[in-house]
């Protein structure tokens, strides 16, 4: 009788490892979901099974027990196939479910999907009267018929599309979870093949629990999925769960809710630690859809995955949490207004890709002009963010770019300087404008090549000596903030300029005021080592960042360019006319040479004459032009 003790031995482990699993599962409150569910359904599954393992063994093993023998044999057997028939459909489902599998299957293809398994079920019910996968003889022994064949094949259909459904996901399953599915199929696989072989060696149910313990530590567990703090699925979830729903064909709606004064409010409330925005949003987002639909793809963006919602129910959702934006926050005693813009995209038809996906999460939302829903056609510009790089890095071999001059003048008409401006041309795209290429290139990283193209173009042009020969003084040169904290930036410039043997006084380089909280200790020490080369400076924009005045004073510069909006705006009210006036008073105490960009009219510059500034620059002297229409103007 060593069989029965061996099975009573193996089904009592089976269903200690089912409970326990159970336990965890509940202990760690992993049952809010579907994929949970499906998770639970089967291990409960398993473990009636496993109890049905220790009936038959416990009577099986003891003839002794003449008492309710038969009927608990009998019993125990029919349980056992009426539930394990429907193991294997279920782990399907839950392989899916886990991969984003579509579940907008044609009636038809439901129905063919699920045939094997009402057959084989309705076989398990009706086999107390056929006797056709299972029965017992007078001695009441066990005996396979030939439907059990036929629940395994079954059985065995379901375990291959369930992997061909995580192998086609592949690639958006983290490597941990991979590793414990494979982990489970191995040893499903294992516990059938050898219980089919020995049908005394009752071990599929144990194998099939252990492999399940694998999958709740890694597939059920999802700390690595989820934001500690805010208890919100994170970017990297994202990316994974829409890569999967891409792959598989599962439509759904997107709701990015974009918080555009997140900085200022975690200056005015934030304690530098918690997410502030993902605390005021938290308990509101989650009253709207179940919390593991929600993620924070950045600390000021939260995305909302809206599954099997037609469009007009999706519009609806993304209408109500925008007007919800109307009215302010309570965090602790504050009262807090935040600005937010809500985009609504259908995935597959708006968004393609898990990159597209990161375009549009990554990039500024657009100027919505008083709308905060962005849907439909908004989205377009996600298609031509992504135009844009392809055409920025093509550049290069395709000799897109072209540097364009401006002149600079004195206040009194003398000829000054120029300032170099990028132009692309690009054959697929036509012009384009550096106001919409550069922020794209910053964040692609493209941007240190342009910079040092221009760079070379400059000094390529300042070699030739044209420019000096027509008294332009210098050449103001544009750089990204972010370049110039970059290590060995310093270096770099100095090598291509003297490469060019170019006098260094002859450029000035252009930073621009709105470089946010950026790092002024190592910005101010890359602006002194350039200025001891005797390179020159200018504070671009200056006007319409919120920089610390003092912070920007102590950078050194040789020349404040003020904003063309401040000048626009000093004509439009008496209060832009205050600003200009003191803004302008104020860089003179500093003693520091003053450039007003945007000059158009002759009314502008009678203004700037009365101000005292030291230098204009605008459309009304000249457009920015090729190099060749520029020698033409300044020889003039
Ligand atoms: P910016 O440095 O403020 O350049 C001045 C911009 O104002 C130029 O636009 C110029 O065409 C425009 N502008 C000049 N005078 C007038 C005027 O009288 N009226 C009007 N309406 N506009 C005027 P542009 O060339 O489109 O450049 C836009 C921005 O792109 C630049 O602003 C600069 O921040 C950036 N940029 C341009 N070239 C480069 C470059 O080589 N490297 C980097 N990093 N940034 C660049
Ligand atoms: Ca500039
Ligand atoms: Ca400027």
């Amino acid at each position: 009788m060593l069989n029965y003790s061996f099975a009573l031995g193996v089904a009592v482990s089976s269903l200690l490892i089912c409970v326990v699993n159970l336990i965890y599962t509940f202990i760690q409150r992993r049952t809010d979901k579907l994929q949970n569910r499906l998770f639970i359904a089967i291990l409960c599954i398993l473990a009636v099974n496993a109890a049905c393992g220790i009936v038959s063994a416990v009577f099986g093993g003891n003839p002794d027990l003449q008492a309710g023998r038969s009927i608990a044999l009998n019993l125990s057997r029919y349980a056992y196939f009426l539930t394990h028939t429907a193991l294997c459909p279920l782990f399907f489902y839950y392989a899916s479910n886990v991969s984003f599998v579509s579940t907008r299957l044609t009636n038809k293809n439901i129905f063919l999907l699920s045939l094997p398994f009402f057959i084989t079920e309705l076989m398990a019910i009706t086999n107390p009267f056929t006797n056709w996968v299972w029965w017992l003889d007078e001695n009441l022994e066990f005996h396979r018929a030939w439907g059990e064949i036929l629940i395994y094949l079954a059985a065995l259909l379901y375990f291959v599309l369930a992997f061909i459904v995580v192998l086609r996901t592949w690639s958006f399953i983290s490597s941990k979870r991979r590793t414990s599915l494979i982990f489970l199929f191995i040893m499903v696989a294992a516990g059938v093949l050898v219980q089919l072989l020995n049908k005394d060696l009752k071990v599929e149910v144990l194998a099939e629990a252990i492999g399940f313990t694998g999958v709740m530590m890694s597939v059920e567990n999802e700390d690595d999925r989820i934001d500690m703090g805010m208890g919100f699925y994170n970017r990297t979830a994202l990316s994974l769960d829409i890569g999967g729903c891409l792959t598989n064909g599962r439509k759904l709606k997107l709701l990015m809710i974009r918080i555009h004064n997140s900085d200022l409010v975690n200056r005015l409330v934030g304690n530098g630690e918690t997410n502030t925005i993902a605390d005021i949003l938290s308990d509101y987002l989650k009253s709207v859809v179940p919390r593991y639909y929600i993620y924070a793809a950045e600390k000021d963006t939260f995305v909302i995955t809206l599954y099997s919602k037609s469009f007009a129910d999706a519009e609806a959702i993304a209408d109500r949490i925008s007007t919800r934006f109307d009215n302010p926050w309570d965090y602790g005693e504050y009262s807090i207004q935040l600005n937010a813009t809500v985009v609504l995209a259908d995935i597959p038809t708006q968004i393609k890709s898990t990159a597209e996906l990161a375009y549009m999460i990554d990039s500024p939302t657009p100027d919505s002009e008083g709308r905060r829903v962005l849907k439909g056609d908004d989205l377009q510009f996600i298609m031509r963010r992504h135009a844009v790089e392809d055409a920025i890095s093509r550049g290069f071999a395709e000799n897109s770019y072209e540097v364009y001059y401006q002149p600079t003048f004195h206040i009194d008409g003398k000829l000054h300087g120029a300032e170099a401006l990028i132009r692309m041309h690009d054959k697929e795209l036509g012009n384009l404008y550096p106001d919409e290429f550069i922020p794209i290139a910053e964040q692609s990283g493209l941007i240190d090549d342009i910079d040092e193209y221009v760079l070379e173009e400059v000094c390529r042009f300042l070699k030739s000596g044209i420019p000096e020969k027509y008294g332009i003084d210098n050449i103001n040169v544009n750089l990204s903030v972010l370049q110039c904290m970059r290590p060995g930036f310093v270096e770099t410039i100095t090598r291509i300029v003297e490469s060019y043997g170019v006098n260094k006084h002859l450029i000035n380089f252009e930073i621009t005021e709105s470089i946010g909280a950026s790092d002024y200790g190592t910005l101010s020490r890359v602006i002194q080592r350039l200025r001891q080369q005797s390179f020159l400076f200018s504070m671009d924009d200056y006007g319409t960042g919120y920089s610390n005045v003092s912070n920007i004073f102590s950078l050194n510069f040789d020349v404040i360019k003020i904003d063309k909006s401040l000048l626009w705006g000093a004509e439009k009210s008496d209060m832009g006319m205050v600003i200009l006036e003191n803004t302008i008073r104020m860089i003179q105490q500093m003693k520091k040479k003053i450039l007003v960009e945007g000059v158009e009219t002759a009314e502008q510059i009678k203004l700037l004459e009365r101000l005292k500034v030291d230098y204009l620059q605008g459309f009304y002297f000249s457009k920015p032009i090729p190099k060749d229409a520029f020698i033409e103007y300044i020889s003039k």
